[in-house]
């Protein structure tokens, strides 16, 4: 080490040339060395000379540079000493017999040592003792400090210790040992610098929400669990995800979405065992590794849990905020030892018990990893196409069940797949909703449906299905005022049609936005009467234009006395709501007459028109075909 080299030199030469000046023996030629190259042997040599050629001037020229060699050697020495007393680490060199030479201020600040703690010659178990009566000594006994500092001044390679001191310091001791025996030590106090790492290292590791490890160390530990014990032990991985938090976030706002999200964790927490990690992946989605208990029945078991804890309502901000979660599970090594293909296989899981209605569990089966490869293919696909012009509108005609005319059209959307063919809506548009392309592509029926309907006659209405989670989007009012103002359609001849699961969630929200719907002059249809909830409430929630009775009844409806009675039923509920009635799937002559029997307004189904694309309205709508709709081609 440069520094402790020279600092010998100067303690070593300055030692000698105090000798020197009381002997006052010198010669010139030793004093051409300077002090920083003069041997001390070279110095004492150089004195026996001196003591023959004593006279004046040649003794005055000696003491004039002598002092001014002690000037210089001063000067030097206090410059030194300010620049090591400014450093930030603390320094100290010790000699063979294990005495103090030098040590800077920073040192001394260090260990609260006070100036008559380190004077020169004080032993090493002086100052160590010292340093652990001002509680500034590393957590252990003087006496194995000491040793482990006799170990390292034997040794003679250099060597950084960390001690972590009891007061909660950490101090970063870098020791150099000296030839003499002797070495220099570096002290240097890394608390914070640790503090900050591990404060980097803490937020690159957790979620800052919930204080709950992140994906990073959740990978990181399943990683582990897998390696250490997967083979003797079997582990499962949960994942969860909350059933209704966007619309939680949605409408009562972030902070109390945050709230909630602080609350999920920590009933998912109490579900747990000791030994099982729980982590926030992200959004609304959690995860567990579950490594304690005999699989499959712990995972079932926890799940049924988060299932049913999560279903009880949380109570925020005076809000009473149900949510529900869907649990996917996996096992280890029963599904697969990688990590990242487990989590992959947990998704999937979750994505079924999701499918399969929510608020229940699913674990992974082989046939998920199929399916979802052909659903991240065809979602893909779907990405693309609006662009490639691959999705188009077929409009199936609405008739008036007295005169038999066509009134209207319901846009239904084709997606034309250059390898996989046409792609019918009942698989596309779940994927689309799922993903959120339902919003782009709802915009672009709503525009195409409407331009196309500009063109027909103006007695002719244009009926589009709008999905629940269009609906959820703030920005649909705009939407579809934009596009009939793109159109030049008029409102009146527009029938939004929806189904009731938009008036499951979140009712009022959704019902608001009806009515702005309304408010632009369209009408709105509820779809699919009779499949979901059917309840009164839901009819009376709205003022609806009309009622699609959905066909599976229509089905039955001819020489079934109970499906007969359902249709009645439905049609004389609509009717006291001032409802038209439609009846859906009209596939024969017979069902047409039933219907239209039991009161039913208009009628829609093969037997009066598949879907047909654009180009063929025009010839549906020539007044010679207008009663004549009877024998149209199946789709
Ligand atoms: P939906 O709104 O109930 O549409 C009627 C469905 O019944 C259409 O199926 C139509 O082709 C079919 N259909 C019509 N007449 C008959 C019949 O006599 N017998 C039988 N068996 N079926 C008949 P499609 O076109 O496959 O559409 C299926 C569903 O996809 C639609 O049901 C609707 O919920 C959804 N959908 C279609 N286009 C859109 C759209 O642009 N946006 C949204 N959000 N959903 C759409
Ligand atoms: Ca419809
Ligand atoms: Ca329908």
């Amino acid at each position: 080490m440069s520094l402790s080299v020279s600092l010998r030199r100067i303690i070593g030469v300055g030692s000698a040339l105090t000798g020197l000046a009381i002997a006052a023996g010198l010669t010139l030629a030793a004093l051409e060395f300077g002090p920083q190259g003069v041997a001390p042997e070279l110095l004492i040599g150089g004195s026996a000379v001196l003591a023959s050629a004593v006279a004046g001037t040649l003794y005055r020229s000696a003491t004039k540079l002598l002092d001014r060699l002690l000037d210089d050697h001063q000067t030097e020495h206090r410059r030194f000493q300010t620049a090591i007393d400014n450093i930030s680490q603390g320094l100290c060199f010790f000699d063979g017999a294990q005495r103090l030479i030098f040590s800077n201020r920073r040192y001394a600040e260090m260990y609260r040592l006070a100036p008559e703690h380190i004077r020169p010659g004080t032993t090493l178990g002086e100052i160590v003792d010292e340093r652990f009566k001002r509680g500034s000594g590393p957590d252990m006994t003087p006496a194995q400090y000491l040793d482990w500092r006799a170990r390292i001044a034997v040794s003679s390679e250099p060597s950084d210790t960390l001690f972590a001191l009891k007061d909660g310091r950490t101090f970063a001791i870098h020791h150099e040992p000296m030839p003499d025996g002797g070495w220099v030590a570096t002290h240097e106090d890394i608390t914070e610098r640790r503090r900050a790492v591990a404060q980097i290292e803490r937020m690159a590791h957790h979620d800052e929400l919930t204080g709950l490890p992140n994906r990073v160390l959740f990978r990181q530990r399943l990683v582990s669990s897998l390696a250490t014990g997967s083979e003797t032990a079997p582990l499962a991985v949960l994942c969860i995800d909350l059933d209704r938090f966007k619309a939680v976030n949605d409408t009562l706002g972030h902070p109390v979405g945050d709230a909630l999200l602080r609350l999920v964790s920590q009933r998912v927490g109490e579900c747990l065992r000791h030994n099982d990690l729980v982590a926030r992946l992200g959004g609304d989605e959690f995860a567990i590794i579950q490594t304690s208990g005999a699989q499959p029945g712990a995972a079932r078991g926890l799940a049924q849990r988060l299932v049913r804890v999560l279903a009880v309502p949380f109570e925020i901000d005076g809000h009473q905020v149900m949510v529900g979660a869907s649990v996917g599970l996996v096992l280890a090594p029963a599904d697969g030892t990688d990590p990242d293909d487990l989590m992959k296989k947990a998704d999937m899981a979750l994505y079924a018990a999701k499918a399969a209605g929510r608020g229940t569990f699913a674990f992974f089966r082989p046939q998920m990893d199929e399916q979802a490869q052909r659903r991240r293919g065809l979602e893909i696909d779907l990405r693309s196409a609006i662009e490639k012009r691959e999705l188009e509108l077929h409009y199936q005609p609405i008739v008036g069940l007295g005169q038999r005319q066509v009134v209207g059209f319901e846009a239904l959307l084709r997606w034309h797949h250059p390898v996989r063919g046409m792609v019918a809506p009942d698989i596309f548009i779940p994927l689309a909703e799922d993903t959120g392309l339902i919003d782009s592509i709802g915009e672009w029926v709503l525009n195409e449906a409407f331009a196309q309907a500009s063109h027909w006659p103006p007695s002719i209405g244009i009926a589009v299905n709008l999905s629940p989670v269009q609906l959820k989007n703030g920005n649909l009012v705009a939407v579809v005022s934009g596009a009939l103002q793109r159109s030049g359609l008029a409102a009146n001849r527009v029938d939004l049609e929806i189904t009731e699961s938009v008036l499951l969630a979140e009712n009022s929200i959704n019902v608001a936005t009806l009515h702005r719907l309304r408010g632009l002059g369209v009408r709105i249809s509820l779809d699919d009467f009779g499949v979901g909830y059917s309840s009164l409430s839901y009819l009376r929630s709205f003022p609806f234009k009309k009622l699609k009775i959905d066909r599976s009844f229509i089905r039955d409806v001819v020489g079934n006395r109970e499906a007969v009675a359902i249709v009645r039923a439905m049609t004389t509920l609509g009717k006291s709501l001032d409802m038209l009635i439609t009846a859906e799937g009209i596939e024969t002559e017979e069902q047409y007459a039933c219907v239209r029997e039991l009161g039913c307004d208009e009628a829609q189904g093969y037997l009066l028109s598949a879907p047909r694309p654009a180009a063929e309205i025009e010839t549906m709508l020539r007044p010679e075909r207008r009663l004549t709709l009877v024998a149209a081609s199946r789709f």
